[in-house]
């Protein structure tokens, strides 16, 4: 478990006893609405019993349980380990800032790891200044704030199978599984947001003052929208004074092989939603905008209009610093890995969707799938509101040898 290259190997069943002893603890403490128990509610219902693996340690693609299991983790850690788990130049930056300055506040005192990350930021992205946060949802809620301000307008577009987070903000604007996940908080969410097909035509812009939209929708079934739909929806928001979010929260930093997905075609959004693979592994999030959009806000009148305890952490900023750095040598092999390994599902017969190492593998039983690739080692979840395929978002880093045994071992449980 030293130089992240390695397969799978199991020495106990999965999930193994200890795993399963930690999950009993867990299932008492933790609110039971959390994914992680989702096994133990349905085997207390009949169904199989698939509780989850309890994680101990992880390197490059590799994760190892409390068992001692190692597996190949195929989802980056919810797309987070882009240039791989404990990666050693940012687990260096991380540790020398801990060791110097942990913490600062917010909006009241920055420090200098915040100024060259915001610099940084509006280099790779081309657009201006920034709002830090600490999560996806975060940065999703600045973007629809900045939308409203520089609009002056409260509706809101989005579209169906979109994800965004699940803080009250980005709640209203779900598409995906929208009816479950807003259902017992309707009443809380405003009547201000429209839904519109994912890549369909798009609707009338007139009264709209910001539309939300993911490039490639990950959650939502790592689709893509047909080419030249993004110039399309772009060109309307222009003409109707509309805000352009793009939420590239799961598609930024290099997953779709490009710094971001918008560069795949000549457009840009007003608003650029960025988190998860950000600082690979501390929770930050970014809403980087143009300087129109940004100004917006106006300057301070003292308080700060938004912010919070953490903005701008130290230690994220770091991190994410030297995961920008660590990407600058990586993206470049992102396409011909992604084309390698495409070729090859595609060899085997398999219908791929997505780009770079953003693909999803169109199957049945997708669910039932993921939970024996997992008892063989592999760390895979399905995507889409049908489960329609099983999402592959591996660490930017992962080796042919990975990838090789990880196709080897689907054909195996197909059969
Ligand atoms: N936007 C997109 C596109 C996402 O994929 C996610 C997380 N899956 C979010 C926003 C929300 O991010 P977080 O879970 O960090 O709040």
């Amino acid at each position: 478990m030293s130089d992240g290259r390695d397969t799978p190997k199991l020495i106990t069943e999965v999930p193994g006893p200890s795993s399963r002893a930690w999950i009993d603890r867990l299932a008492d403490r933790e609110c039971p609405a959390i994914t992680a128990r989702r096994a133990r509610r349905a085997s207390a219902l009949g169904a199989v019993d698939d509780d989850p693996i309890v994680w101990a340690e992880a390197v490059g693609s590799n994760v190892l349980d409390v068992d001692g299991n190692r597996y190949v983790d195929l989802t980056a850690g919810f797309g987070v380990a882009s240039v791989g788990h404990r990666n050693p130049a940012v687990v260096a930056a991380a540790t020398a800032q801990l060791n110097t300055l942990p913490h600062v506040m917010g909006d009241a005192y920055p420090d200098t790891q915040r100024i060259r990350l915001l610099e940084i930021l509006a280099e790779k992205t081309g657009l201006d200044r920034a709002i830090l946060g600490s999560s996806g949802s975060d940065g999703v809620e600045a973007a629809l704030k900045t939308g409203r301000i520089m609009s002056g307008r409260s509706s809101v577009l989005s579209f169906s199978a979109g994800y965004h987070g699940l803080s009250y903000g980005a709640l209203a604007v779900a598409g995906y599984h929208g009816d479950a996940f807003r259902g017992p908080f309707a009443d809380q969410l405003g009547d201000h947001v429209q839904q519109a097909i994912y890549g369909g035509a798009i609707p009338d812009l007139t009264n709209i003052g910001t539309v939300i939209v993911e490039p490639i929708q990950g959650r939502g079934g790592i689709r893509v929208p047909p080419a030249g739909w993004l110039q399309s929806l772009a060109d309307a928001c222009r003409a109707a004074g509309a805000v352009l979010v793009f939420d590239e929260v799961y598609t930024g930093f290099g997953r779709t092989g490009d710094w971001f997905a918008f560069q795949h075609e000549d457009v840009r959004p007003d608003v650029l939603v960025l988190g998860k693979g950000m600082a690979a592994g501390f929770p930050i999030s970014a809403a980087v905008g143009t300087a129109e959009a940004m100004d917006a806000w106006g300057a301070s009148k003292g308080e700060a209009l938004h912010t919070q305890t953490f903005l701008g952490n130290p230690v994220g900023c770091a991190m994410a610093l030297a995961a920008i750095a660590e990407l600058e040598n990586v993206i470049p092999t992102v396409n011909s890995k992604s084309r390698w390994l495409r070729g090859l599902l595609e060899e085997r017969g398999h219908t791929v969707r997505g780009r770079g190492l953003m693909l999803g593998i169109e199957l049945d039983d997708t669910l039932a799938i993921s939970r024996e690739m997992l008892r063989r080692g592999f760390i895979i979840l399905p995507a889409g509101e049908h489960a329609e395929v099983l999402g592959v978002t591996p660490p930017l880093t992962i080796t042919e040898t990975q990838l090789m045994s990880f196709l080897d071992t689907l054909d195996a449980v197909l059969k």
